[in-house]
């Protein structure tokens, strides 16, 4: 009698770890569809992007003057020879020895944008790109901002008082406005406790433009240029988290409440 019991436990228990076994493998097979599921639905995210942003490459813009500078800074880096073939790459050709003329008229498109980050990433890789970013984020940031002077003065005077932080947070709300005002660009900004969040949803510098890895150097090299500026001179670390390119429903920037330097 025992010994049938024993052997009915026995069997129970090798049931129970079957079933469990079973149970396993059901949701396996689940997380794997659903990997499958995200990969199909990242990359028809990214069709869907490819297809509207080449439908509407002529719908939102730039100023000539902010599209004329990146030219220029991009002259100091890879030499009029260079942005030639920069432009040619970049399938704007018309540009080739005929920048945009030195004015605020939103006339340079958000598909040209895109078409020159892409050239750059092209011709340099990610890491030139990244290079080139940076630089000519400084520069477009210097210029851009002697053509305001007066705004700019004004709110350099609101940011002289107060905490680094509440400097920081009036500084990212000017150059939003900035670029919500001057620009077809649209930007939020927001915080959580560690991070200042720029989050871009109208993004001409990845327009047109899908990839595995974020994609947006020159919004980072702006900033880090604006939050210099701002600061006199701190530096502080920017990640773009997610990209439209990588087919996010926006380009979202962490920025560090607390400086590198
Ligand atoms: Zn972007």
């Amino acid at each position: 009698m025992s010994e049938d019991k024993a052997k009915e436990k026995e069997t129970e228990a090798k049931k129970a770890e079957e079933a469990q076994a079973e149970e396993k493998k059901a949701e396996e097979k689940k997380a794997e569809e659903k990997k499958t599921d995200d990969k199909k639905s990242v990359e028809e995210r990214k069709a869907a992007k490819l297809e509207r942003d080449t439908r509407e490459a002529d719908k939102y813009f730039y100023p000539n003057k902010w599209a004329r500078i990146v030219l220029t800074s991009a002259e100091e880096v890879m030499g009029p020879q260079g942005v030639r073939s920069m432009l040619n790459m970049a399938k704007i050709p018309q540009y080739i020895d005929n920048y945009p003329p030195d004015n605020m008229k939103k006339e340079f498109s958000f598909g040209g944008v895109g078409q020159l980050q892409q050239a750059i990433w092209d011709m340099y890789g990610a890491r030139g790109a990244r290079v080139f970013a940076v630089r000519a984020g400084e520069q477009s940031f210097q210029v851009g901002l002697s053509q305001f002077k007066s705004v700019a003065t004004a709110a350099q005077v609101a940011m002289r008082v107060g905490s680094l932080e509440a400097k920081v947070k009036l500084g990212l709300e000017f150059f939003s406005k900035l670029f919500n005002t001057v620009t077809d660009q649209v930007v939020e900004v927001s915080e959580d406790e560690k991070h200042w969040i720029w989050k871009i949803t109208h993004c001409p510098v990845c327009w047109g433009r899908v990839s595995d890895e974020p994609v947006c150097y020159l919004a980072i090299g702006v900033l880090q240029a604006g939050l210099s500026w701002v600061t006199e001179g701190k530096k502080f670390r920017i990640k773009e988290t997610e990209c439209k390119a990588m087919g996010h429903e926006d380009c979202i920037f962490m920025i560090e409440k607390v400086p590198v330097e």
